[in-house]
């Protein structure tokens, strides 16, 4: 009985296999054609500075267009992307159309607007993602501190030395660089002294809990102090809540990132947001 038991767990699991090999396969042929018939878009959600509480910049987040599956979320596809290498020209289509269409957002009357822009691992490896970079920003004509790179911890602790270097060379072309889903990885903290970077992004997952876990209140309230004595700016994601928002401010909190304000838009959508700003502060009389 056992043995049967093996012997259908074994098919279930083969399955789950193949059908998930199919899955990537046929995402990866598709995502190749994708790059080709313009069928990604960026969304931007954004980004405001808690103590004007105005919108100060945006994140650019991919979606996929796909004529049958409909729109597509990152988590489906960026990592079969990076698999198979094509991320590298995604994410250099995902650079080039952030810097554009922030510069052509900036030419209508929000001149200090940001962007923030993901990177996967297998660009930040890259020898030429400087050069990549910076030919994004002149062809764009947008300033390199309007750009801010976000990059997770996990893939500056393979090689610290290394990540080093290159986050030195991004930073020396004048764009911002951020941390992002912080707490989530398995960083060291004495290395983060080392990195040239400017901002902490809190994991929307610490954030999320604040006000009903003590542990995740502990954590969020850690980080931002963590921030604040290394010098660092720090942002708070996925902020849902206006208790959450109430906690962040308290701790001095730099910047958030959430629902509560806007999910990620369409770039046409933007304008309407730019101008709105969160609630004051709730004085207590
Ligand atoms: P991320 O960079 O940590 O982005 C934040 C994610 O949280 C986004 O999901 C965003 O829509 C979502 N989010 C923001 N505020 C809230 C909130 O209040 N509540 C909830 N429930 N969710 C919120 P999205 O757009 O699905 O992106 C998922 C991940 O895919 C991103 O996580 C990022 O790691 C990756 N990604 C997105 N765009 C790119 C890209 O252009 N290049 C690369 N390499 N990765 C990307
Ligand atoms: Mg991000
Ligand atoms: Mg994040
Ligand atoms: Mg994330």
């Amino acid at each position: 009985q056992a043995k049967e038991r093996g012997r259908n767990n074994y098919q279930f699991y083969t399955d789950a296999i193949n059908q998930r090999a199919l899955e990537r396969m046929q995402i990866g042929s598709a995502l190749r054609a994708a790059i080709e018939r313009e069928e990604f878009v960026l969304h931007y959600q954004p980004q405001l500075d808690l103590d004007s509480g105005r919108v100060i910049g945006t994140e650019a987040l991919i979606r996929w267009r796909h004529p049958e599956m409909g729109l597509v979320y990152p988590d489906r596809f960026i990592g079969i992307a990076e698999e198979t290498g094509l991320i590298v020209a995604i994410g250099d289509w995902v650079l080039r159309t952030a810097c554009q269409e922030t510069k052509r957002l900036q030419g209508l009357g929000h001149p200090d607007l940001r962007v923030a822009v993901n990177l996967s691992a297998r660009q930040f490896a890259r020898s030429d993602l400087a050069h990549g970079i910076e030919a994004a920003l002149q062809d764009s004509g947008l300033e390199p501190c309007c750009l801010e790179i976000e990059i997770t911890e996990s893939l500056m602790m393979h090689d610290v030395d290394g990540a080093i270097g290159s986050l030195r060379a991004l930073k020396d072309l004048g764009v911002r660089l951020s941390i992002d889903d912080f707490g989530t990885g398995y960083s060291s903290l004495a290395y983060l002294k080392r990195f040239p970077i400017d901002n902490l992004k809190i994991d929307r997952s610490f954030v999320s809990d604040i006000v009903s876990g003590h542990e995740e209140a502990a954590i969020v309230s850690s980080i931002i102090s963590l921030a604040h004595n290394l010098r660092l700016q720090v942002t708070a994601e996925g902020v849902e809540t206006e208790e959450q928002l109430a906690y962040l401010r308290n701790r001095r909190c730099n910047k958030m990132q959430g629902y509560l304000f806007s999910k990620p838009v369409p770039a046409e959508m933007l304008p309407a947001l730019l101008g709105a700003c969160l609630p004051a502060p709730a004085t207590a009389l």
